[in-house]
């Protein structure tokens, strides 16, 4: 019997479409230079289908989401070639319970009770990135009088682990809390959206030009963050 589709997006959905190897976690699914997306997750028996399997016991386990665990293609086979014993059934029910309560811990994290919340959230993270753009950015003052000094590979560090995280933790933030976002915003809103969105893909290279950082989204959310 094949996995149903029921199980399937269950299984895809409550995972988020990572390895649920808690040392992992990779992304399963990539896209192509020619724009296609595809899958690489495998969807691993945690009892083997066939008695004899690997964790198969006397009778082999159904096709089912409580017996199926979503695993990058090198973790299933660490977890299937190993000493019997290594990963045993309880471990694989283990890494799938946790990976699941990870998964729920964002959403949770980054649902807001009020507008000023929401705002106090993204200014926190907005001066962050602007601690990093004024000390070590383009037109800092270290980058503009020795631009060969070390503030530039700073400033690339930064951007890919501090600054680009902090966009999208605005904008998922954004996007589950748009009931709390004050009308007056809803413009500034779209156009940070659209600032971070080519931000990120300049980033890798796939655009040479972005809408600058909109300085009305940041007095917006610094006014709504006052606002007691
Ligand atoms: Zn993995």
């Amino acid at each position: 019997m094949p996995i149903a589709e029921k199980d399937m997006k269950l299984l895809w959905g409550r995972a988020a479409g990572y390895c649920n190897n808690p040392g992992c976690r990779l992304k399963l699914s990539e896209t192509n230079q020619a724009g296609e997306s595809f899958l690489t997750g495998e969807m691993a028996h945690i009892i083997a289908r066939n008695a004899g399997g690997p964790r198969g016991g006397a009778q082999g386990g159904p096709d089912v989401y409580e017996n199926i665990i979503l695993l990058c293609p090198t973790c299933h086979s660490k977890v299937d070639k190993s000493p019997e014993a290594t990963y045993p059934a309880e471990r694989l029910h283990a890494w799938k319970a946790q990976h699941e309560e990870w998964v729920d811990s964002w959403s949770r994290a980054n649902k807001m009770q009020s507008t000023q919340e929401l705002m106090v959230f993204i200014s926190r993270l907005l001066a962050e990135n602007k601690h990093y753009f004024d000390d070590y950015g383009p037109r800092s003052s270290t980058a503009v009088s020795a631009p060969a000094s070390s503030a530039f590979a700073i400033w690339v560090a930064r951007r890919l682990d501090t600054i680009l995280p902090n966009n999208r933790k605005i904008l998922e933030a954004l996007d589950v809390n748009a009931r709390l976002i004050p009308t007056e915003m809803a413009g500034d809103v779209l156009a940070f959206k659209d600032h971070a969105q080519g931000y990120e893909m300049n980033q890798y290279g796939r655009l040479e030009t972005y809408r600058l950082f909109p300085q009305s989204f940041a007095e917006g959310v610094a006014k709504w963050a006052d606002n007691d």
